[in-house]
């Protein structure tokens, strides 16, 4: 095979993993661009939002973290040109490329709900979506003595569509062992229609609700935050007059809604209609290019119809390079991605549900012992301390988990 040009756009989870893979073939050179110098694992960022983790315990510098032999741009997209396949970025010169990854994750819109970020720099809202904006929650949840504690949760598709309600539970959890509990209005608002799409998982979800108190709000969405008055302004779905609702909080946490890049959002290689219009047109099962077979993606970005998580980052990279290498041997994609989704949903300090489906929407549980349908401690160790290592040593290696499909 002659050596052929790979550049792949993004170093986050689904970027490195798929650089480390196609490093080993030694295919041809492979350029990764990617503009930050460190790289983050999100998932401890709830537990950062809760106190049981240090911020630094999810950061690491991208430099370590790129393969032997993968030349990195340190540079940000700003387009992509399939036609004349090449990828342009803040400065000057084009990159040329023969297959192309796209990896740059998802983008946060602050501006998307007016007086989200007026009422961030306030210091009464916080969200956990944010490396920064993370250690704020959990001042917000120490320092909280009673009143309402509102969190919210988008309809509109987010990384980790568990993560608004972990931090709710975590908190509710602080509460009652601080014997604040009973003076605190907890209230989840959220734009989706229940509190998990897949029955299995939404019952002990809703006992959760129930043993915390919670007043769970569905399909109101986030609209507005007037800052100064600390009021969220919701829009209640489906009804008759789009009725709107103002619950005035005492602290907020918050998800600004998220789209794919502009670059991709606005670009050639966006679906431009449908449910996934706005994300990368992908092959589901492939991820290969609807129109360009040269390009493929992996991660939050790829236009697939289930949940955004690292879990699935994980496995788009496995498929990704497996089918990028097939596409430049001259066959078809020999790699599968069956929609695998985990999202492990902590409903207390020591106490955690791990929810995992693919495209079935049917529960594909991987942990071979103990119900998989209850909050457990152990699962709750996984989380805090064997999936982050997981990830650093094993995951961004390249390897597959040893228990999971
Ligand atoms: C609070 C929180 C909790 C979460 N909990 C979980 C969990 O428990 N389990 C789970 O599986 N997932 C969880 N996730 C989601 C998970 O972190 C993401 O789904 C995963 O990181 C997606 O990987 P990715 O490679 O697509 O994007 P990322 O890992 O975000 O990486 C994208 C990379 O692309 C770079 N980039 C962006 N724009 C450009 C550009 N224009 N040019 C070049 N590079 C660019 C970025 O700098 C970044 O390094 C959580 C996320 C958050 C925020």
């Amino acid at each position: 095979m002659a050596a052929s040009r790979i550049v792949i756009i993004g170093g986050g989870t689904a970027g490195i993993i798929t650089a480390r893979l196609l490093a080993r073939t030694h295919v041809g050179p492979i350029t990764l661009i990617e503009p930050s110098d460190r790289h983050f694992y999100q998932p401890l960022w709830t537990l950062v939002g809760g106190g049981a983790v240090r911020p630094q315990a999810s950061v690491r510098a991208e430099a370590q973290m790129i393969p032997r032999g993968v030349r990195w741009l340190r540079e940000r997209v700003t387009d992509i040109d399939p036609e004349r396949q090449r990828v342009i970025t803040s400065s000057p010169a084009a990159i040329d490329y023969d297959a192309l990854v796209i990896a740059p994750g998802i983008q946060l819109n602050w501006e998307a709900i007016p007086g989200l970020r007026e009422a961030v720099d306030r210091g009464d809202a916080s969200t956990n979506y944010s490396f920064e904006l993370a250690p704020r929650t959990w001042e917000l949840i120490r320092n909280f003595k009673g009143g309402v504690a509102l969190f919210h949760m988008p309809g509109s598709p987010i990384k980790c569509p568990g993560a608004p309600q972990k931090i709710l539970y975590l908190a509710a959890d602080h509460f009652r062992r601080r014997g604040v509990l009973p003076g605190v209005h907890l209230v989840y608002g959220s734009g989706t229609a229940s509190i998990y799409g897949a029955p299995q998982y939404a019952a002990p979800l809703n006992a959760v609700l129930a043993r915390y108190g919670v007043d769970a709000r569905f399909n109101h969405e986030l609209v507005e935050v007037h800052a100064q008055r600390k009021e969220a302004v919701f829009q209640v779905k489906g009804s008759a007059s789009n009725e709107r609702i103002t619950v005035a909080y005492d602290m907020l946490h918050a998800v600004p809604l998220q789209s794919a890049p502009d670059f991709i959002r606005r670009g050639p290689l966006a679906a431009t209609e449908g449910p996934l219009a706005g994300w990368v047109k992908v092959d589901k099962f492939t991820l290969q290019h609807a129109d360009y077979p040269n390009v493929f993606a992996a991660g939050d970005v790829a236009g697939t119809p289930n949940a955004k998580t690292g879990a699935a980052a994980s496995r788009h990279a496995l498929v990704a390079a497996a089918n990028l290498l097939a596409f430049l041997r001259g066959q078809e994609p020999v790699a599968r991605y069956n929609g695998y989704i985990a999202c492990p949903v902590v409903t207390a300090y020591g106490r955690m549900l791990l929810c995992e489906l693919d495209y079935s929407g049917q529960p594909t549980p991987s942990v071979p012992f103990g119900n998989p349908f209850r909050e457990r401690y152990d699962m709750w160790l996984l989380k805090k301390y064997g999936l982050p290592w997981l990830y650093w040593h094993v995951l961004l290696r390249g390897r597959k988990l040893p228990f999971v499909h």
